[in-house]
Parts: structure tokens; C-alpha cells; sequence
């Protein structure tokens, strides 16, 4: 299997993925939305609310607050020394302590770890009045997509097959060019040709109106072209190396319990 990229930045990436099949796809897909540990805030403390919402929505909002992940550093909590206790190996404490009138924004929080802090500081958690103040300590600790949202280290993650498309005798009508959704034809030397192949949604509008039946789609070529997009926890890369390595640990899990089975 191999990794072509097309486009990449901090938070956005496609790639195209080769000589695989769909179960892989599909694998590393689910992988990379809900396997991968990503820090989020879990549990909170709240010494004093005198704000307009509810300690429930003040919480669930800290809780969506996404914050940079560094997985070399920290251990999920059920795998950490302390048995789930909770420690500086597993957890992360941020603390707010603000007073209106004011807007609180996720950049308020003084973390414990100055590498785990909010992604984007100017998101807002509620706004304070006059008089009003806001006392909290909210506690962050690595979970995976499977168990709540905002454990996710992406927003999309999704794939489709990259077809083969192949025109023969082609006389020149035009017809596909016109009906494609998604421009995928292009005129060369009077024929048309599939230049941008990535782009085919497999409509099959083309197949359907071209009068000499002259376009084939193959879909079993084994390639797929992925896209996916960040939230910023952590670089595109690492969810997709770190979702490979569940992956992998998984394959072997499955492998011992296997060979275990005596017939
Ligand atoms: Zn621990």
C-alpha cells in the first residue's frame, strides 16, 4: 500500500491511497476518527457560578474546548501507572478564575502543562455581567473519538474510490463533457479524454449519455482518495501514523487470539 499526497497544510489534507482494498479504507477511516487519543476536558470542579448558564452547559462547553495533544507525553488513563487515579502522567488540570464584567474565552484557562493548552483562544464561554465571577477547574485526560465527540482529532475524514476510466472510440460529441458534474472530461485531439479522474463522483451520467457506449468505469482499481480535516490537537500526520499503529496493534491482538484456538 502506498500514500500519494495531493494537498496538505496544518489542518487539511487529501491523499490518495493505492493498491488497498475497501476494508482497509474503511479500517484506517474509523481509525482516524475514533481510535485516536485526543486530549479534552472530562471532568470539572466549579467552586463558583454566579453566571447566567448552568454549571451543566459551562461544563459541556470546556469539554468541546479542543487542546493541543502531545501523545509521546501522556498515557490513557486506564493503561497509566496510577490505575486510573489520575496523575501527571495521565491528566491535566486548567484552571479559571475570572470575574465580570467580562467574556471568558477558552484562552482565560492557566494550564498546569504550558504545551496543553486550548487550540484557538478566542473561543467563547459564557459571558459575565457585572459583579458576576466564574470559579473553576476543569481536569483534561486522553479519550477516544468512540467514547464522545470531543475526543476527535478530526472533523472529516472520508474517503471515495478513484475509478479507472477508459473512453474508446471516441468521435468527438462532446456529450460527457457537458453532462459531468464534476468536469472530469477534457477534449484532445478531437476526443475526450478523463483528465481529472479524482475528481468522478460515479454518477455515470457520462456512461449513461454517451450515444456510442464508449466510456467504461472500472471501480475495483484499489485506490482511494481520502480527505481529511483537522480540528488542530495535533498535526494531520501524527493522527494519521498514530490511527496506522492502532491499526497494527489491533492486527496482532487478533492474530495471538488465533493462534490460541486449538482444533
Ligand atoms: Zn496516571
Amino acid at each position: 500500500m502506498k500514500v500519494e499526497f495531493i494537498d496538505e497544510d496544518d489542518l487539511k489534507v487529501r491523499f490518495i491511497l493505492t493498491e488497498a482494498n475497501p476494508a482497509f479504507a474503511n479500517s484506517w477511516r474509523r481509525a482516524m476518527k475514533s481510535l485516536v487519543p485526543t486530549m479534552a476536558v472530562d471532568y470539572v470542579d466549579i467552586y463558583m457560578n454566579t453566571s447566567l448558564l448552568y454549571d451543566e452547559i459551562i461544563a459541556h462547553r470546556i469539554g468541546l474546548v479542543p487542546l493541543k495533544t502531545d501523545l509521546e507525553r501522556f498515557n490513557m488513563q486506564d493503561k497509566c501507572v496510577c490505575g486510573g487515579e489520575g496523575c501527571p502522567s495521565c491528566q491535566v488540570s486548567l484552571r479559571l478564575n475570572v470575574e465580570g464584567p467580562k467574556m471568558v474565552y477558552s484562552g482565560d484557562f492557566v494550564s498546569d502543562d504550558p504545551e496543553t493548552t486550548p487550540v484557538y483562544n478566542n473561543i467563547p464561554v459564557v459571558q459575565l455581567y457585572e459583579g458576576q465571577q466564574l470559579m473553576i477547574e476543569a481536569i483534561a485526560r486522553l479519550g477516544t473519538g468512540r467514547e464522545h465527540s470531543k475526543f476527535q482529532p478530526v472533523s472529516v475524514c472520508a474517503y471515495r474510490i478513484v475509478p479507472e476510466i477508459v473512453v474508446e472510440d471516441c468521435d468527438g460529441c462532446e456529450k460527457c463533457i457537458e453532462v459531468c458534474p464534476r468536469n472530469v472530461f477534457e477534449m484532445e485531439n478531437g476526443k475526450a479524454i478523463p483528465a481529472k479522474v479524482i475528481e468522478c463522483s460515479l454518477c455515470y451520467e457520462c456512461v449513461k449519455e454517451c450515444p456510442l457506449d464508449a466510456i467504461k468505469i472500472d471501480e475495483e482499481t484499489g485506490k482511494f482518495l481520502f480527505m481529511v480535516e483537522g480540528i488542530g490537537q495535533m498535526p494531520m500526520r501524527t493522527v494519521m501514523r498514530k490511527a496506522l499503529d492502532i491499526l497494527k496493534e489491533k492486527a496482532e491482538e487478533m492474530n495471538k487470539i488465533i493462534e490460541e484456538v486449538s482444533l
